[in-house]
């Protein structure tokens, strides 16, 4: 299993326009065999005896031109410019496999990035070395022990990052504390309600900066087009974005390590949260909580120690059923936070009786899993992480 761990990095005034430097570079090479390889694909249907363009053949082309067309170049790592162009081949491969779009043309600003191979990096104590730049330091130490893979450098908003991935191979860590399941009921008022009855709030903090990050947007938009001022309050807007962004990941963190450090079996909702994201009135409630973020690492984690995530159909009531007597409601407005079921009686709390039923799916389904014949409503995930970029972790 591949898991990435991004650290801050502390570079000095040198050394952060060295790391501007390889990201404008590797951006230049990306863009640059984006356009080469449009070129030469057009080229090749007119005449078969061209080939067709491939990212190998498109780095050694660059490199026979960059000492006399861009000298410049030279200034960073080689590897920059060919990790670049090697990641569009991978992007063209999945173009091609039909699992993302065209490729795109790599933007300053929003792809502030460049990658090294992990025979151009090494990394110590609280530090990592760079070609050319030598040692930067770090804000922590590499969390993973295995076989480094790769390093993303990227800036985000007025910092710089290393993502370094590592494969963990099969290291488990121990199982969870009680063998026990439980239900994961993602909320819009809490983070998360467990059928525990223990209840998750989302850090108070982001709703203040939640109002902040309003309040600057509308600031952007008032200034003028162009403008310093401009372009003062998007850099503010952008490093308040990274502080939530960062502050999210945190409590969904925390709040994942605690579930899979206590729970075999976890049953969560398969939430369509682009479905949701459409609908405005919940949109930025859900949109703050990071629902597929908190499944994705749930999902790495329960694995890591050999449990379970049990994805329970969208479709599934869960809020609407009694855990007691599994009478069905018709409705249940979403303002009904306590309700009496007219079945058994029993008065629930709507997000734990929730959960209970999400629990008791995971239960019966991994239950009818060794048995035979499953519900078809859950459905179980595994460690199904594989190398290659789409099955890279990125724990924090
Ligand atoms: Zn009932």
């Amino acid at each position: 299993m591949y898991l990435a761990h991004r650290i801050r990095l502390d570079p000095n005034n040198v050394q952060a326009t060295y790391l501007a430097r390889a990201a404008g570079t590797a951006r230049f090479a990306y863009n640059w065999a984006l356009v080469e390889w449009r070129r030469q694909y057009e080229a090749s249907k007119v005449d078969p005896a061209v080939d067709k363009p491939n990212e190998a053949a498109l780095r050694c082309q660059l490199n026979a031109i960059k000492r006399k067309q861009f000298p410049w170049m030279l200034e960073v790592t080689k590897n920059a410019p060919q990790m670049a162009i090697m990641q569009l081949g991978r992007a063209f491969e999945n173009f091609f496999k039909g699992r993302t779009r065209y490729p795109t043309f790599r933007r300053k600003g929003r792809d502030d990035r460049f990658t090294l191979s992990n025979d151009q990096f090494r990394v110590g104590e609280k530090r990592i070395r760079i070609p050319i730049l030598g040692w930067v330091r770090m804000h922590e130490s590499l969390r993973f022990f295995g076989r480094i893979v790769s390093a993303s450098i990227s800036q985000i908003a007025d910092h710089w990052y290393a993502s370094i991935t590592v494969d963990i191979k099969d290291q488990l860590q121990p199982p969870a504390e009680t063998q026990g399941a439980v239900g994961v009921d993602l909320g819009v008022s809490a983070l998360a309600t467990l059928s525990t009855g223990d209840v998750f709030n989302g850090p108070k903090a982001l709703r203040t900066l939640l109002a902040q990050l309003q309040h600057l947007s509308r600031e952007v938009s008032r200034k003028v087009k162009g403008s310093r001022n401009r372009a003062k309050a998007k850099a503010r807007l952008a490093r308040l974005y990274a502080r939530i962004a960062d502050m999210r990941r945190n409590s969904l963190h925390q709040l994942s390590a605690y579930i899979t450090g206590h729970f075999h079996t976890i049953g969560i909702e398969d939430l369509n949260v682009k479905g949701m994201l459409a609908n405005h009135c919940l949109a930025r409630a859900i949109a703050d909580m990071g629902f597929g973020e908190l499944r994705r690492q749930l999902e790495y984690k329960a694995a890591r120690r050999g449990g379970q995530v049990v994805v329970v159909d969208r479709w599934y009531p869960s809020s609407k059923i009694c855990s007691c007597c599994e009478h069905r409601m018709d409705v249940l407005p979403l303002a009904v936070r306590h309700w009496r079921c007219p079945g058994c009686g029993t008065l629930h709390d709507r997000d734990v009786n929730a959960a209970i039923n999400l629990r008791n799916m995971a239960v019966s389904s991994t239950a009818s899993a060794c048995g035979g014949a499953g519900t078809g409503l859950a459905r179980q995930v595994r460690g199904e992480t594989g190398p290659g970029e789409a099955g890279i972790q990125q724990p924090s």
